[in-house]
C-alpha cells in the first residue's frame, strides 16, 4: 500500500478553530508580526515546535493514573529507571524536569571555566549551559551539512578530522567531554550514522575522553540508521538504540521529544562520580533523586513513551509523513533543506523570496504569510533568531542561513492536516514575488526572537 495512514485511531479529540482571513490579518498585526505573540487558540495548525506538544497514548494515560506520588522510592521511579537502563544501558539514572536541567547538572559537574566542549552541533540550551560555566561550546558538523539542497544521508555526522585537530590544539586536558546530538537539531534534524558514533567513540577512547550523547531524538536517529546505513535493515529499533548508546559514557535527554511525554528528562552516566555529584546538585534545585522535579505520573508517561517511540510502525509513519510534506512542497519548487529531517521540514526562506535581504528577514515574511494564508504557525530560524549586533561596530550581522522550520508534533496531526499544510505553502510560493521585508521596531537584549516586534517595510 502506498497511502500513508496513522498507525493509531483517535480516542479523544481537541477542537481547533478556523479563523477568517480578515481575522488573521488583524491578529497577526496585533501580534506585531511575531507568531510567538499569537495566542495558540488563534492558530489552526501549530508547527512551532515538536517539544512537549505530542499526544500521549491510552497506555500512557493509564500510566498517569497508576503514578505513585511517594516522595522517595516510588514505584513509578523504578519503572522509569528500568526503562532507561534497558534502552540506554547506563548504570546511573537521574530524572530531571527537562533536558536543560540534565545539561546544567552535567556541565556544572564535569566542566571548568576556560575548557572547550566539542559537538557535531550544540542545541541552544546546551550551548548556553556550557557558556554559563565559562567554557567554550564548539560545533564541528561534517562538511556535507553546509550544502542545504544536497541530500546526503547522514548530514548530522561529526567532522572527525576537525575534532582531532581541536583536541590537539586546545590540549586533551582542556576538553572535559565530547558530545554528539542525535538527531542533529540545529543542523536541520539530520541523523548521525552508527559509523560516525563508533568512530567518534574510538577517538574519545584514544584521548581518554568521555563521550556523551544528547539523546532527544534517539528513536528517530535509530530509524534513519535502519533505513540508510548498511547492515541495519533487519535490526529492531531498540537494538539499534542500544548499540548507539553502548559507544557512549552517558547521555542527556529531553523526554519532551522522543520520550513522547509533555514534560520530563534525565541525565544518565556510567561515571559514579558524575552520578553522585549530579544527585547533590539535583537535590538543590530539582528534587529528591527518585523524582527529580517530576511527578510520579510524569515518570510513568516517560517510561512507557520511550518504548512507544521505538515501535517500528510509529517511527515509520512519523518519518515518511515528514518526508511526504518535504517531497510535496519540493516538487512544487519550494526550496527546502534536503533531505527532510525526522521531526521537521526546513524551508530555505532566502531562496524562497530572494527579493528580501537577510536583514529584512525573509523568514519572518514567510511565517507571517503562512499564518495569513491558512492559520499555520511555523518558526523563523534565521537572522532574527541567530543574527546579532556586532559589539565592536554596532552593525547588525546576519545569520548563516535564513530558514523557516515546520516542526511536526508527535501523533497530533493527521495526513489530511499535512495535505492542508502542503497546499498552503504551495499557494504562498505561487505569490512569493509579492512578499516584502520587515524591520524590528522593538527587541529585548537576549533571545529576541521570542518577543521582538516587527513592522512591514
Ligand atoms: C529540546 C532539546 C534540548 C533541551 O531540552 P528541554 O527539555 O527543552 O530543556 C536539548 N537538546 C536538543 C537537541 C533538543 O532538541
Amino acid at each position: 500500500m502506498r497511502t500513508i495512514i496513522e498507525p493509531f485511531r483517535i480516542k479523544a479529540i481537541e477542537p481547533i478553530r478556523m479563523t477568517s482571513p480578515q481575522e488573521r490579518e488583524r491578529l497577526i498585526r496585533e501580534a506585531s508580526y511575531n507568531v510567538f505573540l499569537l495566542p495558540a487558540r488563534d492558530v489552526l495548525i501549530d508547527l512551532l515546535t515538536d517539544s512537549g506538544t505530542g499526544a500521549m497514548s491510552a497506555e500512557q494515560w493509564a500510566g498517569v493514573m497508576r503514578g505513585d506520588e511517594s516522595y522517595a522510592g516510588s514505584d513509578s521511579y523504578y519503572r522509569f529507571e528500568n526503562a532507561v537502563k534497558d534502552i540506554f544501558g547506563f548504570s546511573h539514572v537521574i530524572p530531571t524536569h527537562q533536558g536543560r536541567a540534565a545539561e546544567r547538572i552535567l556541565f556544572s559537574t564535569v566542566c571548568k571555566a576556560g575548557q572547550t566542549v566539542p559537538s557535531n552541533s550544540h542545541f541552544d540550551t546546551t550551548r548556553a549551559n556550557i557558556a554559563y560555566v565559562g567554557a567554550d561550546p564548539v560545533d564541528l558538523p561534517c562538511p556535507e551539512s553546509k550544502a542545504l539542497a544536497d541530500p546526503h544521508p547522514f548530514k548530522g555526522d561529526m567532522d572527525l578530522q576537525a575534532l582531532e585537530r581541536l583536541i590537539e590544539e586546545r590540549g586533551r586536558d582542556n576538553v572535559p567531554l565530547v558530545m554528539l546530538t542525535v538527531t542533529n537539531n540545529s543542523g536541520g534534524g539530520q541523523p548521525v550514522s552508527m559509523g560516525n558514533i563508533r568512530a567518534t567513540a574510538k577517538m574519545c577512547r584514544r584521548y581518554d575522553l568521555p563521550l556523551y550523547i544528547d539523546a532527544c531524538r534517539f528513536a528517530e536517529n535509530a530509524y534513519f540508521i535502519k533505513q540508510r546505513e548498511q547492515g541495519y535493515a533487519d535490526t529492531d529499533l531498540i537494538d539499534i538504540a542500544r548499540e548507539m548508546f553502548s559507544h557512549a559514557d552517558g547521555c542527556t535527554m529531553s523526554a519532551k521529544k522522543d520520550g513522547m511525554a509533555n514534560i520530563g528528562g534525565f541525565l544518565a552516566s556510567n561515571d559514579p562520580q558524575v552520578a553522585s555529584e549530579g544527585r547533590n546538585l539535583l537535590i538543590l534545585t530539582e528534587g529528591f533523586p527518585t523524582y527529580g522535579g517530576l511527578a510520579g505520573r510524569d515518570l510513568e508517561a516517560v517510561a512507557i513513551g520511550l518504548y512507544e517511540a521505538l515501535e517500528h510502525d510509529y517511527q515509520h509513519y512519523r518519518i515518511i509523513s515528514t518526508a511526504y510534506l518535504g517531497r510535496h512542497i519540493a516538487e512544487a519548487g519550494v526550496p527546502i533543506v534536503q533531505p527532510p529531517g525526522g521531526h521537521a521540514v526546513y524551508i530555505d526562506a532566502a531562496s524562497f523570496c530572494p527579493q528580501i535581504a537577510a536583514l529584512e528577514f525573509p523568514g519572518i515574511a514567510l511565517t507571517v504569510e503562512l499564518y495569513r494564508e491558512a492559520g499555520i504557525r511555523a518558526v523563523e530560524i534565521g537572522s532574527v533568531m541567530f543574527g546579532h549586533v556586532d559589539a565592536g561596530t554596532g552593525e547588525e550581522r546576519a545569520a548563516a542561513n535564513e530558514l523557516v522550520r515546520l516542526a511536526i508534533p508527535r501523533r497530533v496531526y493527521t495526513q489530511s492536516h499535512i495535505d492542508y499544510v502542503v497546499e498552503a505553502i504551495v499557494n504562498v510560493f505561487g505569490r512569493r514575488e509579492s512578499l516584502g521585508g520587515y524591520r524590528i521596531v522593538e527587541q529585548p537584549p537576549f533571545l529576541r526572537h521570542f518577543s521582538a516586534r516587527f513592522e512591514p517595510l
